[in-house]
């Protein structure tokens, strides 16, 4: 199957490198920003669908099918990841896409993505335990600032997700892995890293991540925290990791006939710099920006400048 095929289907990406897990085949399962948030740094947008009911969005046999379709040609990968632009616990099937991938394909490790949000509930925790890695988010311990960045669904309280998240823990086998979004003005005050700080001690996370705004958000005036305060604040949080540039040569060749599609489908999915694309696509930079420019011209997408550099992304 070649790149664009795969890009083709609905609801398998990539394989994208992947800054946190390497080579890493994504799995959408929920429609576009489908999510219990609708965080404010979210580089996909705001969420359209703010809800906490879980759904089989997508017959599961349907993911099954495109799973099969692309492991049964034995790709390299590091992960397989649950992740996308929406929360994939809300997908009512996800216990069920992980047995199915745990036996058909055990040689491929799996990895989740997620907000966490949905841990309360005992049935969404059973439904991950065979995961190799789950990695969840923990931007706030105080419900004002979770409002304020998270902007959570109502019924969602802060004590129950934290609660949640320390159950799966006591009970997960596999890598678990919490990661922080700074905000400045937001969680980056002493008192909240403080409580942010106490309630990992009890998660006790395998590994910890900082992250910090790098490409453009849902909010425009969600500015990056500086490098300085980065290293600090990560050096108080138990020394947590600062999530980089991925940096890998192993890149996925295409056709430069085949380009146009899979750079647009690349970008409609989240905002991406030259770079990025250069290497997601496995084409020379200056290949790429002549693609972009020619885009930008035919008003078919926008620029953002970031302190990473420039964005490239659908038009609104
Ligand atoms: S960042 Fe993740 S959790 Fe937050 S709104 Fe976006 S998809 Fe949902």
């Amino acid at each position: 199957m070649t790149n664009k095929q795969h890009l083709g289907c609905r609801h398998i990406f990539g394989p994208v490198p992947s800054r946190r897990l390497g080579r890493s085949l994504g799995v959408d399962l929920v429609p576009h920003k489908t999510c219990t948030l609708n965080c404010v740094y979210c580089e996909c947008g705001r969420t359209d669908h703010l809800t906490i009911n879980r759904s089989e969005y997508v017959p599961v046999e349907r993911i099954k099918a495109e799973l099969d379709a692309f492991l049964s040609q034995d790709p390299k990968l590091d992960f397989i990841t649950f992740s996308g632009s929406g929360e994939p616990t809300l997908y009512s099937g996800i216990g069920e896409i992980v047995g199915f991938i745990k036996s058909a394909y055990p040689r491929h490790k799996v990895a989740l993505l997620t907000n966490g949000t949905l841990f309360y509930n005992s049935r969404v925790r059973e439904e991950v335990l065979d995961l190799d890695l789950v990695k969840v988010s923990l931007d706030a311990v105080s419900e004002r600032i979770f409002k304020s960045i998270n902007r959570p669904h109502h019924v969602l309280k802060l004590p129950d997700i934290i609660d949640g998240l320390i159950s799966l823990r006591k009970k997960f086998d596999g890598q678990f892995w919490v990661e922080v979004f700074l905000v400045p003005g937001f969680n980056d005050s002493e008192g909240e890293l403080k409580k942010i700080r106490n309630v990992l001690s009890i998660i006790n996370p395998d590994r910890i991540q900082l992250n910090t705004i790098d490409r453009p958000g849902a909010e425009s005036w969600v500015k990056p925290v500086n490098k300085k305060v980065l290293t600090d604040i990560a050096a108080f949080l138990y020394d947590a990791e600062i999530i980089t540039e991925f940096d890998s040569d192993q890149y996925n060749r295409v056709n430069i006939d085949d380009f146009c599609e899979p750079l647009l489908a690349t970008i409609k999915r989240r905002p991406c710099t030259a770079e990025d694309v250069s290497q997601f696509l496995g084409i020379h930079v200056n290949e790429v920006r002549r693609h972009l420019y020619a885009l930008i011209e035919k008003g078919e997408i926008a620029r953002r400048e970031m302190p990473r550099g420039v964005f490239y992304m659908k038009r609104s």
